[in-house]
């Protein structure tokens, strides 16, 4: 197994990466996606595939895309009912989350990939060969 490199980005920033849609890699802000939904295997700029050798990644990124929407949620009920206690409108808080639980799934995709790729990086560093493009994580 290759080692893992030393010129690395530092976790916070390629968390924050992954957040702004960006390429946690590299930081470009093409990163994976040619449109909303519509992606490709590597990044624009420095050609890094978000795979890495893993067919779960998908997984990843569904579970970052549900934590996005949850948190979401639970941020939304709290400013609303912060706002508006003592007496909370149960019904209009009820139909501003159930729109954010609608929405956010979509608004998060992209940022879902990018923020899955920065936690597998910071899990899984890359080798020296991976970034050579001689193989991928797993080899
Ligand atoms: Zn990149």
């Amino acid at each position: 197994m290759a080692e893992p490199i030393d010129d690395f980005p530092s976790r916070p920033r390629l968390l924050l990466r992954g957040l702004l849609r960006r390429c946690a890699w590299c930081g470009d802000r093409r990163a994976y996606f040619v449109g909303w939904f519509r992606r490709q295997e590597s990044c624009r700029n420095c050609g890094h595939g978000y795979r890495r050798g893993d067919s779960a990644f998908e997984l990843g990124a569904i579970t970052a895309n549900i934590i996005l929407t949850f948190g979401t949620i639970l941020l939304t009920i709290l400013v609303l009912v912060g706002l508006t206690a003592p007496d909370v409108p149960i019904a209009t808080v009820t139909m501003v989350v159930v729109g954010v639980g609608l929405v956010g799934p979509a608004l998060f995709y992209p940022i879902s990939f990018t923020l899955w790729q920065a936690v597998d990086l910071w899990m899984r560093p890359p080798t020296e060969r991976e970034l050579a493009g001689e193989g991928d994580a797993t080899l």
